[in-house]
C-alpha cells in the first residue's frame, strides 16, 4: 500500500464529514479528512445553536464544530487542510485530487455540504448571525416579536416566510419580480397567512446595522423605476436557493437536476461501489446539523460494512 492509498478518504469538515470520520476512526479504519476551503461548513458562519441536542443551553456555531473537530482527532483521524479539487471514480481504489497532491482509497465519503446562495452585499456577509440569515429553522426563534423580511419567490421563501410567522408579528416576502415561482399550493399557503404581506418588483441593495447592535432596516430598490427607500426591519432572511458543492465531482457520479448528489433510498450509498454521500451534499430537504450528523454516522458505517464484504470475497 502507497503512503497516499488510505480505506477511507472523506471530503468535507461539516457535521456530516467529522461524524463520518469519529465513526471510521473508532472502527480502526484510520480515516484521512479534507477540510476544504470552509473548514467547519455552514455551521462556522453562524452564532448561536440552539437546537442541536445534547447542548441544553445552546452553542456558538464554530465552537460546535470545533468540539467536532476535537473528537475527531481524539480518535486518530487525519486531518488535511488540502481542499479537493477533482475525483476519479473509475475504481476501487479511487483517485482523488487535492490543492497537493494525489490520493487512493478502497472507499471515498462524500460530505462536500451546500451553501446557501447570498445577494453578494458587503452588509450581508458583515452582518451573518447578527440579524441576517438563510435558515430560518436556525434562527427564526431569535425573532419573536420583530418585523422580518423573506427575500425570494419560490418554495423555500414560502416556506421560510410561513415558519417565520410562528415568531415574527410581521413577515414581508421581498420578491424581484410580480410573480412567484413557488408552487402554487405553496404560494395559496401564504397568500392566506395574515402575517404575511409582499413587497413586489423590490431588491434589497444594502442591510442597515452592526453586528453588536444588529439590524434595523434594509434599503430596497424598486426594480420598475430604480427608486431606493429605507424600510426598518430586524431581520433578513435570504431564500434564494442553495447549491450544492459539487463542482469538484462532475462527470463521476449522477447529480439530480438542481446538483444534488444521488444516494440509494434510505442509504449513504451511490450508484459507484465505494463512495457514500451524506449530509447537505445529498440533502436538500432537511438540512439540519444533527440530520447531516446522522447520515455522516450512516457514511461510516456503510463504508466499514462495504469494507468488511470486500475482504471476505
Ligand atoms: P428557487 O426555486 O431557485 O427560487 C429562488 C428564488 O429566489 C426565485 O424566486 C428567484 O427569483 C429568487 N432569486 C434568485 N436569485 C436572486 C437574487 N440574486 N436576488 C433576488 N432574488 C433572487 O429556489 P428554492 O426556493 O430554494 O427551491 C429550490 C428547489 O427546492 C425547488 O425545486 C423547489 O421546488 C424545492 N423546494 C421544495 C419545497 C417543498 O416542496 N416543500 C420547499 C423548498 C424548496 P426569480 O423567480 O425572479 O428567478
Amino acid at each position: 500500500m502507497s503512503d497516499n492509498n488510505f480505506k477511507v478518504i472523506i471530503i468535507g469538515t461539516g457535521p456530516a464529514g467529522y461524524t463520518a470520520a469519529i465513526y471510521a476512526a473508532r472502527a480502526d479504519l484510520k480515516p484521512i479528512i479534507f477540510e476544504g476551503d470552509q473548514p467547519g461548513g455552514q455551521l462556522t458562519i453562524t452564532t448561536e445553536v440552539e437546537n442541536y441536542p445534547g447542548f441544553a443551553h445552546g452553542i456558538q456555531g464554530p465552537e460546535l464544530m470545533q468540539q467536532f473537530r476535537e473528537q475527531a482527532l481524539r480518535f486518530g483521524t487525519d486531518i488535511r487542510a488540502e481542499t479537493v479539487t477533482g475525483v476519479d471514480f473509475s475504481g476501487p481504489p479511487h483517485q482523488v485530487f487535492t490543492t497537493k497532491a494525489t490520493y487512493t482509497a478502497d472507499t471515498v465519503i462524500v460530505a462536500s455540504g451546500a451553501r446557501a446562495l447570498l445577494l453578494d452585499l458587503p452588509s450581508e456577509h458583515r452582518l451573518m448571525g447578527h440579524g441576517v440569515s438563510a435558515c430560518a429553522t436556525c434562527d427564526g426563534f431569535f425573532f419573536r416579536g420583530k418585523r422580518i423580511a423573506v427575500v425570494g419567490g419560490g418554495d423555500s421563501a414560502m416556506e421560510e416566510a410561513n415558519f417565520l410567522t410562528k415568531f415574527a408579528d410581521k413577515v414581508t416576502l421581498i420578491h424581484r419580480r410580480d410573480a412567484l415561482r413557488a408552487s402554487k399550493i405553496m404560494q395559496q399557503r401564504v397568500k392566506e397567512n395574515p402575517k404575511i404581506e409582499f413587497m413586489w418588483n423590490s431588491t434589497v441593495v444594502d442591510v442597515l446595522g452592526e453586528p453588536e447592535t444588529g439590524v434595523h432596516g434594509l434599503r430596497i430598490k424598486n426594480t420598475l423605476d430604480g427608486t431606493e427607500s429605507t424600510w426598518p426591519c430586524e431581520g433578513l432572511f435570504l431564500a434564494i436557493g442553495h447549491k450544492p458543492n459539487t463542482e469538484f465531482l462532475k462527470g463521476q457520479l449522477t447529480l439530480d437536476s438542481n446538483g444534488y448528489v444521488i444516494t440509494k433510498p434510505g442509504m449513504t450509498a451511490t450508484e459507484i461501489e465505494g463512495v457514500f454521500a451524506c449530509g447537505d451534499v445529498q440533502d436538500h430537504y432537511y438540512r439540519q446539523a444533527v440530520t447531516a450528523a446522522g447520515t455522516g454516522c450512516m457514511a461510516a458505517i456503510e463504508a466499514e460494512r462495504y469494507l468488511e464484504t470486500r475482504e471476505s470475497h
